[in-house]
């Protein structure tokens, strides 16, 4: 007799940017996608929805500024066409800045808006468009429980010492400008499937973790606990990213103004939008595009990808501060999961650390394979581990309704 299938436990996981809502339906006990999809554009002349559905992929104009409202109302249609919303038990929001008050996934009630809407100051283009999405959905899923899972959650472990800016305190408990972190659903998979992985207990594992995507952070993982990572109060700090600069001198500020009349608008746009790996390359920010020409001879783009490889190494050498021992260095997000070429640089400058890339494995990890990637001498393991951030939603989403 063949066994009876379980229940589904369907996620809808959504994931509001400024103009963008990316969102998937996944099964929270299995990881399977059933559909999953990104609208972009949104509020501007040409917004659109593409997604995947049964292995087929679709492309939905929308009308001209129809923004997070129109799109999740499309998407409810999409849902109750395909029949999908009989097996969803619960709305998971991606939540980009948690403040100081979320220390782990939440049930939406008033008081959690609330809560996100006071975070929202700190991150205003992210947490408006959060909170668009919740609301959205919350009209469309009437009876769906909804939950916030906070990218800023899991480095709530940090202590002062590394969360504090050297500014006067007042800022802080004034105004609440600290370090935040963020990638922390990232880290805290990635880290937790890696213990998994070499087999250790996750309480007893010191891992850093370096996510490599579009924007890119790094995590000092001691014990379990995130205890330090490269972001800040926003997502600007830290490493260099494909168009965010990562850490400058704050002097630079005084410079733009005075010497060059930016304002602060200006500023933002220069150090967000025209930094990093295109900044440097005058090519582009996608590693992919960089790493050909690159190999092609192109000089700014093999210096963009040496800047890129030397302050992440330093980065991950300054977090042997916090940690002391180091049981492996993570390799995750687009570039993380797939640029030996990177992966190969940023371990050899850290030799000293006991790590060593294996060449056959570290050419064989990428396109979402998983693996240890330095040789069978490394005192100190190189591993890819492909994220998952919406089955984390998923699960934290599947968890928290099952125990309503
Ligand atoms: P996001 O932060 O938007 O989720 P991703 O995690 O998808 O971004 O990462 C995007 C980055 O990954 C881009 O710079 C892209 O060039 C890079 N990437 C994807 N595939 C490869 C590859 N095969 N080799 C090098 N870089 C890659």
């Amino acid at each position: 007799m063949s066994a009876q299938p379980s229940s589904p436990h369907h996620v809808l996981v959504l994931n509001c940017g400024s103009s963008s809502l990316k969102f998937a339906i996944l099964d929270a006990i299995s990881s399977e996608e059933i559909i999953s999809g990104l609208a972009e554009r949104l509020g501007s002349s040409s917004p659109s929805i593409k997604y995947k559905y049964l292995g087929k992929k679709y492309l939905l104009e929308l009308t001209a500024n129809q923004a997070h409202k129109e799109a999740i109302d499309t998407l409810v249609k999409l849902i109750n066409e395909q029949n999908l919303a009989s097996n969803l038990i619960a709305v998971g929001h991606r939540v980009v800045h948690g403040g100081e008050h979320f220390t782990k996934s939440m049930l939406i009630d008033d008081a959690v808006i609330k809560g996100i809407t006071q975070a929202a100051t700190l991150a205003p283009l992210h947490g408006h468009a959060n909170l668009l999405g919740i609301a959205s959905a919350q009209a469309a899923f009437k009876g769906l429980p909804q939950v916030a899972v906070f990218d800023t959650a899991f480095h709530q472990t940090m202590e002062k010492v590394a969360y504090l800016y050297a500014l006067p305190y007042k800022l802080y408990t004034d105004y609440g400008v600290r370090r935040y972190g963020f990638h922390g659903t990232s880290h805290y998979y990635v880290a937790s499937q890696t213990a998994e992985l070499l087999d250790q207990p996750i309480e007893q594992s010191n891992f850093i973790s370096a996510h490599l995507g579009n924007g890119c952070s790094v995590c000092a993982i001691k014990n379990g606990k995130s205890v330090d990572t490269s972001m800040g109060l926003t997502p600007l700090e830290g490493l260099m990213m494909g168009t965010r600069s990562g850490d400058i001198d704050p002097g630079l500020f005084n410079f733009l103004t005075t010497q060059l009349n930016y304002d602060a608008q200006q500023i933002d746009d220069l150090l967000n939008k025209q930094s990093g790996l295109l900044g440097i390359s005058e090519l582009s920010n996608d590693c992919r595009t960089i790493e050909e020409a690159a190999v092609a001879g192109n000089e700014k783009a093999i210096l963009a990808l040496e800047m890129f490889c030397y302050r992440l190494a330093k980065q991950v050498a300054a977090f042997m501060v916090p940690l002391q021992r180091l049981d492996a260095l993570i390799f995750t997000g687009g570039i993380g999961e797939n640029s030996d070429i990177i992966r190969d640089k940023v371990i050899t400058q850290l030799a000293y650390l006991g790590l060593d890339c294996d060449n056959g494995a570290n050419l064989a990890a990428r396109f979402g394979t998983q693996g240890v990637i330095s040789s069978q001498h490394a005192s100190t393991k190189a591993v890819v581990m492909p994220t998952n951030e919406e089955w984390v939603i998923a699960r934290d989403a599947a968890a928290i309704a099952q125990e309503l």
